[in-house]
């Protein structure tokens, strides 16, 4: 067993929390939001006032935070306050050198630290089966693994600090792009006089074949379990993959990588995002239809 500060009990926090009480982990957790706390209370976790009190004598703080300036800001607060040599696991979705400062901050400190973000969304973190692509010395990362094991169908271990972080953004950049790739295609097909049932015929067996195509059609019908049959409900919000997008898009011009699409997915979703924010992010295929007067 093992004594677990959880800070952020949000749509992702809480089920991971909960998989952890339930493989019989002493969680102590904490959230600014009283109903987050009230839920996480429900499913067996102890509730701690603040966060430091959650990670005072915690062996290991895991984080599910909304970004990397809060991811910051609570490490500043609390590693302070943790006992010498516990093992922070920030599993929110961040910047690569946010992700790189908060392990900086935490080493200085006297602490061990590793970026583990996931996909897999609610339903994953629900289910216990979420990819955790992980970034920290060798050392760091075996002792979080069985934590994860517990909250993961999968686990990477993808390089150094930081490098978990990398591996998240670049595909969910690529990710972004073939969404919006194939919604381009499938309404020019519509244009052209081309069914959607064809369309997946061909294309899902010819060289454009993507997951976004054969696990997550953006039009009713083919794959029946995508969120275009339940009216774009999420699934993976816009609000999110925007988020990712313009985490790519920075990571792009740090690196002074010449990323033109990946530039522009992050363009596309920003704009979308402020109408589809709370769809899921393949309703993009409804605004290309919208903007070309269809
Ligand atoms: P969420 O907004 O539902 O949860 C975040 C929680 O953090 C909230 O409950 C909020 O009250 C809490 N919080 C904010 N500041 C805090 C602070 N200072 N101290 C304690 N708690 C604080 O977000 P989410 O959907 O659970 O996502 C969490 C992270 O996981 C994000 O970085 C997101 O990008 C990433 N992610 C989300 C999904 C998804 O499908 N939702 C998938 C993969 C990755």
């Amino acid at each position: 067993m093992t004594r677990i500060g959880f800070l952020g009990l949000g749509n992702m926090g809480a089920p991971m929390a909960a998989n952890l009480v339930r493989a019989g982990h002493e969680v102590i957790a904490f959230d600014l939001s009283p109903a987050a706390r009230a839920q996480a209370g429900a499913a067996g976790a102890a509730l701690a006032e603040s966060a430091v009190a959650a990670v005072a004598g915690a062996e290991v703080v895991i984080t599910m935070l909304p970004n990397g300036a809060i991811v910051l800001d609570v490490y500043r607060e609390v590693l302070p306050a943790a006992r010498p040599g516990t093992l922070f696991v920030d599993c929110s979705t961040v910047d690569v050198a946010d992700a790189k400062r908060a392990a900086e901050l935490a080493v200085a400190a006297g602490h061990r630290a590793v970026d583990a973000p996931v996909s897999g969304g609610v339903a994953g973190a629900t289910a216990g089966t979420l990819t955790f692509m992980a970034g920290g010395t060798d050392d760091d990362v075996a002792a979080a693994w069985p934590l994860l094991e517990v909250m993961g169908g999968k686990i990477v271990h993808c390089g150094g600090s930081g490098v978990g972080q990398a591996a998240k953004i670049c595909n969910n950049m690529l990710l972004g792009i073939s969404m919006i790739g194939l919604s381009e295609a499938i309404v020019l097909g519509e244009q052209l006089g081309l069914s959607h049932d064809k369309f997946f015929d061909v294309v899902s067996t010819a060289s454009g074949q993507s997951w976004a195509l054969t696990s997550y059609c953006p039009v009713p019908g083919p794959v029946p379990a995508s969120p275009a049959n339940k009216d774009y409900a999420p699934g993976f919000a816009t609000a999110l993959m925007a988020k990712d997008l313009g985490l790519a898009a920075n990571a792009l011009a740090a690196n002074h990588i010449d990323g033109q699409v990946g530039a522009l997915a992050a363009q596309v979703y920003e704009r979308f995002n402020r109408t589809g924010a709370g769809l899921d992010f393949s309703a993009i295929i409804t605004d290309i239809r919208e903007r070309s007067g269809r």
